[in-house]
């Protein structure tokens, strides 16, 4: 299957839909992003890769990297880390306060805010250098050098109320054990993170190879581990737009604000879609439209 020649006919077909997304405001940094950038790529487990439109050019990661943290503290930790977030779908927004009173400062996953936080209070209890060693194992999954952006990482802690309420009611439950300051720059700077669509498809690659990266042959986290990741991911990866998203496009994925959203076909394939404008859900409009199209084209969900 030659992908380059179906992105370009599926993406001229979904351009005639109006783009009624609005590029994320909250984070000042992101809101100067050009709305009309595209771009997709996809890496088969062969290696063999295809692109599309914007590929080559890096954009905010944004929750997408919470995949990332989650797996560095699931392989630090084992299953000890399920006593201080859960696996439940939140069916609320990403930033949502509403369940942690209800339900004691324990999120209901590692995807949304409040769970990201956790886990990444978890890496600054379990890493030397937290903000180096985490960069450092995201480098060793994507084989480039990436890094944090100093700008986003600043505007977004020049406005960040809701996600200060979260960690300020997680501490008050006792399930926050660091500093709030050091958590939050953790935090901040791993949703920093720029990668292209090409170095994200290669980065999520383990997790369609059952935790080993091809290219390194390396375990990255072991085969159970891996399977949980991708479950969590199908079930929570898109917020309050997770059914619908496994109803439209049937793969196991995770969003980000930045407009970027990767999936994973087991056995397969990575793939990753950016597209700036994003729907009321906090979910990129064009790129779930494209990849709803995608895997309803070539029959390619995991159904
Ligand atoms: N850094 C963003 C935040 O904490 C990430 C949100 C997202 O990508 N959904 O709000």
């Amino acid at each position: 299957m030659v992908f380059s020649t179906l992105f370009s006919e599926l993406y001229h077909s979904i351009k005639k839909t109006p783009n009624s997304g609005e590029v994320a405001q909250y984070i000042p940094e992101l809101a100067l992003v050009d709305p009309n950038k595209f771009g997709v790529s996809l890496v088969k487990l062969n290696a063999e890769n295809f692109h599309f439109g914007d590929a080559q050019e890096k954009f905010s990661i944004q929750s997408i990297a919470k995949v990332l943290s989650l797996t560095l503290a699931y392989k630090i930790c084992g299953e000890k880390l399920w006593e201080r977030v859960g696996v439940e779908p939140s069916g609320t927004a990403f930033n949502s306060l509403v369940q942690l009173e209800y339900e004691k400062g324990i999120p209901r996953n590692p995807f949304i805010n409040a769970g990201a936080l956790v886990v990444a209070d978890v890496l600054v209890s379990e890493l030397k250098n937290p903000n180096d060693d985490f960069l450092a194992f995201v480098n060793q999954l994507c084989h480039t050098q990436v890094s944090y952006s100093k700008q986003v990482a600043a505007s977004e802690k020049s406005c960040a109320y809701v996600n200060t309420a979260l960690i300020n009611l997680m501490k008050s439950f006792g399930n926050i054990k660091n500093d709030i300051d050091q958590v939050m720059d953790l935090y901040f700077n791993l949703c920093s993170i720029e990668m292209t669509c090409q170095e994200l498809s290669q980065t999520f690659l383990f997790l369609a190879n059952d935790g080993v990266c091809p290219l390194s042959e390396q375990e990255i986290i072991d085969h159970s581990k891996s399977k949980r990741i991708n479950s969590i991911m199908q079930l929570c990866g898109f917020y309050d737009e997770a059914g619908e998203f496994s109803f439209k496009v049937g793969l196991p994925g995770k969003s980000g604000v930045g407009g970027g959203i990767v999936v994973v076909r087991p056995h397969e394939f990575s793939m990753a879609v950016w597209s700036p404008k994003l729907n009321a859900k906090g979910n990129s409009f064009l790129g779930t439209k494209f990849l709803e199209k995608f895997t309803t084209k070539i029959d390619y969900s995991i159904f």
